[in-house]
């Protein structure tokens, strides 16, 4: 809660409205929809007397998203709905943009509102190129029900402003847009929600679940990022930090380059269900050949991009928002360190690591490959093209994988456990025994002693699973071990099936 909260304006500062009783601000509640409330109990006849009586300019109040001349508010209202930057911060549009403006900008941005009419603040947040410049007026028609309901009017909500709400989260139910007239990038008039047909409205179409999953998922990540954290934005850091996590998930090549089409292709198919919504054309966009926003904002393009597309993306890549927080920060702590090249190598760095594991580790250009990830078709490509001589196959005799490859063959494993677990070709284990022949054989007889056990071992709990089932269903358990046993172990099987067994 902020400042005093109601009052009979008394003319002890010599203030506009000595007899009037300003209405109480509501948490939450645009400055707008204040301004609002006040236009309605003031009985003016025109929008831009009572801008001017509150902002000492006829627009700046009816700039709904940033306003202008907060300063003179401010004076005028004797702080009633808190300081100045209260307002910017929990009343305007402007804290959901700020993480993604430099500090530059920012005070600039606050000389206009604070100082100006507020008329280039969209300009200098770069807005009016992105085709989101102005923001409609949104409510939940739920919200509104519950407000008419104890009071004879509804008002607006910051949060339902920002320009990633498209769902109530008390109700989640699609926000409703109103239609309202604008004169000058400014509204032309006090505007409420209301549910009668004053105002011409449509609703998001947002139909599915899954959409207003997906959007109130987002939102949350709005609530984190845009208001929580005073971490700044910067294009060039969000992209390394995008990079890093598509490596995480498959869609970097060892080069650093992204996998657009593999990345893409997924976005798309988790993002379907928001398509029915006009807002979200330009994520269809994305199966064009320059892949849409996914191209610019994770392809080294220049430009400032608007924060609902960063945010779809990063909600898409990371699970939570910490996580980001915290790639983001060791991708701006890489930069401070080591500059643009640092995080240059940092993604190209698989390759550069295969260098070093084949040119001076002596591994062969397989085990490199399966130690980083990549397939030794890659790989090879790219020694051949650093004319980098590699050994294909590793190297086993001599080596500690020889030792264990021994010592597995004197415990009897067999071949898939052995190839499994050494990683090595199963022709090279038959050419190894070839060699050793009393290895080899003692091998055999121990394999043929555990399999022979486990064989035993299956069948006995075969037969005491089913205990009455004749002979020839019990055969067409799987793993039921007769087979082999009759082929193998014929005497102890008898043993165990003397009274089927001669029947
Ligand atoms: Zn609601």
């Amino acid at each position: 809660m902020m400042g005093k909260k109601t009052g009979e304006y008394d003319a002890k500062t010599g203030s506009l409205f000595p007899s009037l009783r300003l209405p109480e601000a509501n948490d939450g509640e645009l400055l707008y929809s204040w301004c609002a409330r006040f236009h309605r109990l003031s009985g003016n006849q025109s929008a831009r007397e009572t801008s001017r009586q509150l902002f000492g300019n006829s627009t700046a109040g009816l700039r709904h998203d940033f306003y202008g001349c907060l300063d003179e508010f401010q004076r005028k209202t004797d702080s009633l709905l808190g300081s100045a930057e209260e307002i910017i911060h929990q009343r305007s549009l402007a804290s959901f943009y700020f993480p993604f403006i430099s500090h530059e900008a920012e005070r600039k941005f606050r000389r206009i509102v604070l100082q100006g009419t507020g008329a280039s603040a969209r300009h200098l947040l770069k807005l009016s190129r992105s085709g989101l410049s102005a923001p409609p007026l949104k409510s939940c028609p739920d919200c509104i029900h519950e407000d008419l309901k104890e009071h004879p009017i509804s008002w607006w909500r910051t949060r339902q402003q920002w320009p990633t709400s498209f769902v109530c989260h008390i109700h989640h139910c699609p926000l409703m847009v109103c239609e309202t007239e604008t004169r000058r990038s400014a509204l032309a008039d006090w505007y409420l929600p209301d549910l009668d047909s004053k105002l011409s409205r449509k609703n998001y179409r947002i139909g599915q679940n899954k959409a207003i999953e997906l959007l109130l998922r987002l939102e949350q990540w709005v609530v984190t990022l845009a208001t929580t954290s005073s971490t700044r934005y910067e294009s060039n850091l969000l992209r390394h930090t995008y990079l890093l996590q598509a490596r995480k998930l498959g869609w970097l090549s060892p080069d650093g380059s992204v996998r657009l089409m593999k990345l893409r292709d997924a976005f798309f198919e988790q993002h379907a269900p928001l398509l029915s919504e006009p807002t979200f054309s330009f994520i269809h966009d994305t199966l064009e050949n320059h892949f849409g926003f996914l191209g610019l904002l994770l392809r080294q393009y220049p430009g400032q991009r608007h924060p609902l597309r960063h945010f779809l993306l990063m909600a898409f890549l990371f699970s939570e928002p910490s996580d980001f927080l915290r790639s983001y920060r060791e991708v701006i702590h890489q930069m401070d360190a080591g500059g643009q090249d640092a995080l240059n190598n940092q993604l190209g760095e698989t390759y550069s690591h295969l260098r070093t594991l084949v040119k001076n580790a002596g591994y062969s250009v397989t085990s490199a490959a399966k130690i980083l990830d990549i397939s030794v078709k890659q790989a090879t490509r790219h020694l051949e093209s650093q004319k980098i001589e590699f050994k294909r196959r590793p190297r086993i005799v001599g080596t500690y994988t020889e030792k264990q490859l021994i010592e597995m063959l004197k415990r009897g494993e067999s071949r898939r456990q052995i190839i499994q677990t050494l990683g090595i070709r199963a022709s090279f284990i038959k050419d190894y025994l070839a060699k050793e022949p009393e290895l080899k054989k003692s091998w055999e007889d121990i394999h043929f002693l555990r399999k022979r056990d486990e064989f035993r071992d299956q069948f006995l709990k075969t037969l005491a699973a089913f205990p009455t089932m004749p002979i020839r269903q019990l055969k067409r358990i799987p793993g039921n071990g007769f087979q082999w046993l009759y082929n193998n172990d014929r005497n102890w099987l008898k043993l165990h099936l003397p009274a089927i067994w001669n029947k």
